[in-house]
C-alpha cells in the first residue's frame, strides 16, 4: 500500500499538473470508486492539492473537494498540456488509459485528462465540502504526521504512553500518520531497535534515534519518488526508486550491511512481513 512518501510524490505531481485546470465533466465508469455527487465537481477550478497522511484532497474554487484514497492499487494519472513530452507508462499501469482498470475520468479544460486506475478496486474518491475536509471521519482520526505536526517531543510522548510493540505503534495511523510497513521496517533497523519491543521500554536515546530514523527514511524515499514494489506509480505513470535503497525491507537472507555479522531474518508480525538483523536489533 502506498505510504507517506508515495502519496507525497503524487501530491507534488498533481500540484504541478492539475492546479489551474477546470473540471468539465466527471465520468464514472465504476460506481463503487466514486459513489455520488460527482456533478458538484463539474465546473469547479482546481485551486489546491493537500495531503492528509495517505489521503489526497483536491480543492476546487466552488467550495467542494475531491478526497482520494489509493488503498492497494489506485493510480492517479495525468495527461495534458501541463505535462509536455509525457513518458511511456510503466508496465504497472495495466491496460493503459483509458483502459479496463480506469474507473473514474476527470475531463479537464484545455484538453487535460485525469484518470483513476485501480485494478484491485479498493481505492475511492469522495466529494465533500472543503470546509468539512478536516472533519471527515477518516481524516479526523489521523494521528500527528512526520513533516507536519509530529515533533520529536510529541513522538517521544506517544512512545512513552503505550506498551504496544513499537512496530505496530509506528504503523497505527491513529497514533502516527503516514508510516506503513516498509518505512517502519527500515526505520527500526536504522535505529537498531527490535520491532516487537514494547514502545514504552525504549530508552530516551532510542526514542530519539527512532524519530531521526523515521524522518530520514521518509525523506530518502520522497527524494527517490517512493517505492514501486507494488502498483504505485507517479502521476506521470513512472515508478519510484526507493526499492533500490531498502535498508532491510525485502532483504531476507542478505548479509546485514552494517554489522556484516548476520543475515537478515524475516518473521510475520501483525500480519505483515517484518525484517530484522539479529545482531543489530537485540531482543
Ligand atoms: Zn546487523
Amino acid at each position: 500500500m502506498p505510504e507517506l512518501p508515495e502519496v507525497e510524490t503524487i501530491k507534488k505531481g498533481l500540484e504541478k499538473y492539475l492546479v489551474g485546470h477546470t473540471i468539465k465533466e466527471v465520468e464514472v465508469r465504476f460506481r463503487k470508486t466514486l459513489k455520488e455527487d460527482e456533478d458538484k465537481l463539474e465546473g469547479g477550478k482546481i485551486i489546491k492539492i493537500r495531503r492528509f497522511s495517505k489521503v489526497i484532497a483536491i480543492d476546487l474554487d466552488n467550495g467542494y473537494t475531491a478526497l482520494m484514497h489509493l488503498k492497494m492499487t489506485g493510480q492517479p494519472l495525468y495527461r495534458g498540456p501541463n505535462l509536455k513530452n509525457p513518458p511511456e507508462f510503466s508496465a504497472k499501469v495495466i491496460g493503459g488509459v483509458p483502459g479496463k482498470h480506469t474507473h473514474v475520468i476527470f475531463h479537464l479544460d484545455k484538453g487535460g485528462m485525469f484518470y483513476f486506475n485501480d485494478y484491485r478496486k479498493f481505492g475511492w474518491i469522495r466529494v465533500v465540502k472543503t470546509s468539512e475536509v478536516e472533519k471527515t471521519k477518516f481524516i479526523e482520526k489521523l494521528g500527528p504526521e512526520p513533516f507536519k505536526d509530529l515533533t520529536e517531543e510529541k513522538f517521544i510522548e506517544i512512545l512513552s504512553k503505550y506498551k504496544t510493540p513499537v512496530k505496530l505503534l509506528l504503523m497505527n495511523q491513529e497514533k502516527i500518520g503516514g508510516v506503513g510497513n516498509i518505512y517502519a521496517n527500515d526505520a527500526l533497523w536504522e535505529a537498531r531497535i527490535y520491532p516487537k519491543r514494547a514502545s514504552n521500554s525504549l530508552s530516551l536515546k532510542e526514542k530519539k534515534a527512532l524519530f531521526k530514523a523515521v524522518i530520514a527514511v521518509l525523506k530518502k524515499s520522497i527524494e527517490t519518488k517512493g517505492s514501486s514494489e507494488n502498483a504505485y506509480v507517479t502521476p506521470e505513470g513512472l515508478e519510484g526508486k526507493y526499492q533500490e535503497h531498502f535498508l532491510i525491507y525485502d532483504r531476507k537472507g542478505d548479509l546485514c550491511t552494517r554489522c556484516k555479522k548476520a543475515k537478515i531474518e524475516k518473521m510475520k508480525f501483525g500480519g505483515r512481513g517484518t525484517y530484522f538483523c539479529p545482531v543489530c536489533q537485540k531482543i
